[in-house]
């Protein structure tokens, strides 16, 4: 089987065809990465943390070439993917400082002379399996802390973005990384799976279904898991907010790179008066949203897909008050949509769906708008758009999501903090910042008391 990548905005442009490597070649990938790793851990802080800097040296240094791969390859507005290589740069410096970072803390012994120590060291392996919508950043935010704290790592990429992998790993081998320590192997679920079979600790992000299997079948190994899945996010409009400028934050969060990020807002609770200023300020500004934000979705599935629950809910009783058609022209686009009253029970009110439409809802009150939020168990960031403190402290306290986040769009996240959702949006610890640090290592207890010789 080959695995092929095509241009959403121009279907006829075949990015790249490999053969699929197959679960041997997987597992070969594996065995080298454990042999590597020790030579990897004994080159010591200041080797990983320089190699790590130059890999953020050589992305920086070819940004605006990873930025068109990207465009080209998963149909990213130019915009944000030169947002996305500037980050991917930025993720790698800030782990290139990990190695230096203590790795543990010393403790007084109960009684007598000695030091109790803890200390973290590295797995082994770690297995990473990325979704297509961040095809750098993800895998650095993934690969970065993993390789900091000394472990080597196998990233198998998801299909459709394929060519925006192995140019990373082309990159990381230029930065003069020891073989072995950092391979990209494309692939598919054969390949996903015979990772998560082979690998120390296993890092997930994708959708809720596979992500389930992942889990399943790595804690059925016992190695560490973590998987960040898909999204059901919530935007809460109190009357006492900027109505023009939260239209403008929600627009963003749902149409920008087509509704195709698990942070994309896809639900938006209108409290009170705000309903009605909000409504017409929302479809105003899903309406100016051009190419420049919102740009194909992935590709002719997806497109059919979105199209045809927009069509499945308006026959259902819903209003579409804006979008929701796949205009006539080359490309794999959907123009944004808004829709009210869609039936509880239709799947764009209960599941992810991927792309640029989101649902309108009226709320009486805080209380009511909290409850439909938290009404999902695909809770990963919610948004809050108010004037008031009270309001937000509330929302702070009783917001089931992973990210909250007021007066802000629902997508958006800071690499240096914890990053993840709530419920059936998570599982495992957290990604980036030091929590990532953490999840790639275990903790040893170590007890040095005197040999009595002196
Ligand atoms: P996907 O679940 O189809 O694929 C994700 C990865 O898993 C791919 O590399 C795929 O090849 C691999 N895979 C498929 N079957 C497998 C199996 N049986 N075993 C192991 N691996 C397997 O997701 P996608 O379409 O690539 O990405 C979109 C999804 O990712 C959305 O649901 C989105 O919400 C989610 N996502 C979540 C986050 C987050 O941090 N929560 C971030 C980005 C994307």
């Amino acid at each position: 089987m080959t695995i092929t990548s095509y241009n959403p905005a121009d279907p006829a442009d075949l990015v790249v065809a490999v053969e699929e490597p197959g679960a041997q070649a997987v597992r070969d990938a594996v065995g080298r990465a454990a042999a590597a790793q020790p030579g990897w851990l004994a080159a010591g802080a200041g080797a990983r943390s320089a190699a790590l800097g130059r890999i953020a040296d050589a992305v920086e240094a070819h940004a605006d070439e990873l930025a068109a791969l990207i465009v080209r390859e998963v149909g990213k507005p130019l915009a944000e993917a030169r947002g996305e290589v500037a980050r991917t740069a930025a993720i790698w410096r800030y782990y290139a400082q990990a190695p230096f970072t203590p790795s543990g803390a010393v403790h007084e012994t109960a009684a007598g002379p000695g030091l109790l120590l803890t200390r973290r060291r590295p797995y082994g392996v770690a297995g990473l399996i990325a979704p297509w919508n961040f095809p750098l950043a993800i895998p650095t935010w993934k690969a970065a802390p993993a390789l900091a704290v000394g472990n080597t790592a196998v990233l198998k990429p998801a299909p459709e973005a394929t060519a925006c992998a192995l140019r990373l790993a082309e990159l990381v081998a230029a930065a003069g990384l020891p073989a072995d320590v950092f391979t990209v192997l494309p692939g598919g679920a054969e390949e996903g799976a015979a990772l998560v079979d082979a690998a120390d600790v296993v890092s997930f992000t994708g959708s809720t279904g596979v992500g389930r299997a992942v889990v399943r079948a790595a804690t059925e190994r016992g190695v560490p898991v973590q998987a960040e899945l898909g999204g059901l996010n919530a935007a809460l409009v109190l009357p006492d907010a900027d109505i023009a400028l939260a239209a403008n934050h929600i627009a963003a969060a749902v149409a920008g790179y087509a509704g195709q990020k698990c942070t994309a807002t896809s639900r938006v609770i209108a409290v009170g008066a705000a309903y009605e200023p909000l409504r017409d300020a929302l479809v105003k500004a899903l309406e100016l949203v051009d190419d420049s934000v919102c740009g194909p979705v992935i590709n002719a599935a997806a497109r059919d897909r979105l199209t045809g629950a927009v069509a499945t809910a308006t026959a259902a009783g819903a209003t579409l008050l804006t979008g929701g058609r796949a205009p006539e022209r080359d490309g794999w686009y959907v123009e944004p949509a808004l829709l009210t009253d869609v039936p509880a029970e239709h799947p764009l009110a209960r599941e992810e769906f991927f792309g640029p439409i989101a649902l309108l809802h009226a709320a009486a009150d805080l209380d009511e708008a909290i409850a439909l939020a938290n009404d999902t168990p695909h809770s990963l960031s919610t948004s809050v758009h108010t004037g008031s403190l009270d309001v937000a402290l509330a929302a702070a306290d009783r917001l089931d999501a992973g990210m909250i986040r007021v007066n802000a769009p629902s997508s958006g996240v800071d690499f240096h903090l914890p990053f993840g959702g709530a419920k059936g949006a998570s599982h495992g610890d957290r990604e980036q910042g030091q929590a990532a640090l953490d999840f790639y290592t275990v903790s040893r207890t170590v007890s040095v008391l005197p040999g009595g010789g002196a």
